[in-house]
């Protein structure tokens, strides 16, 4: 998506080889109008799939997932948590992550009431790198006995080897903006990916 990659050449910032940084407008403050830009192209990439359910991971996710139900007609935005607050109080669906920021490992969880066997889910994560919060997230929704329909990211990082893992597992992932390598200070993109 070129409007996308255009905003991570002009506002991202890259932390080495493997990190990009993009506070500016999707990690920190969120630039609403883009949010709407990128869920209207989720919509015109996922809308033919029979969405009725998005699914992302606190917190990064949240944001652009709830706008992007607008698009496909206000379907619930569901997210998992990362720790177990005292008031997750029934009974939940728990999938291991590792995060790719920190180095550790917490339980992605949604409780079993916001999941179910109906539920055809497009997954949302505003990075895809391993795929770790990706496939993650996948399993809480087959737990469920719902359907994974999709896997979309804002901003894959196509060498960390997470979108190919996933489509190995037989997931359909879809990034708006993949970068194929950070070198010298600069950020290469796949050109297929608009
Ligand atoms: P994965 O689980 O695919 O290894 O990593 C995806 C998760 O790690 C996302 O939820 C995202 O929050 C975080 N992440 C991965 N790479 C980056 C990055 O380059 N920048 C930022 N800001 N977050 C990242």
């Amino acid at each position: 998506m070129e409007l996308l990659k255009q905003r991570i050449l002009k506002d991202g910032m890259e932390l080495g080889t493997q990190i990009v940084k993009v506070d500016s407008f999707l990690n920190h403050q969120l630039d609403i109008g883009l949010f709407m830009a990128l869920g209207k192209e989720l919509h015109r990439r996922f809308g033919h799939l029979g969405i009725n359910k998005i699914l992302t991971i606190e917190s990064s996710g949240i944001g652009i997932a709830a706008i992007t139900a607008i698009y496909f007609d206000l379907v619930p935005v569901v997210f998992a948590k990362k720790s177990h607050p005292t008031t997750m109080t029934e009974e939940y669906y728990g999938a291991p992550v590792k995060s790719f920021t920190k180095g550790t490992v917490s339980i992605a969880r949604v409780a079993k009431k916001y999941l179910n066997e109906n539920d055809k889910v497009l997954i949302i994560d505003d990075f895809l790198a391993h795929g770790e919060a990706a496939a993650g997230l996948a399993s809480l929704v087959e737990q469920a006995g719902g359907t994974v329909c999709a896997i979309a990211a804002i901003i894959e990082k196509e060498f960390q080897g997470g979108s190919r893992k996933l489509r190995d597992a037989g997931y359909y992932v879809d990034s708006l903006a993949v970068i194929t390598k950070i070198k010298n200070g600069q950020i290469y993109f796949k050109e297929s990916s608009d």
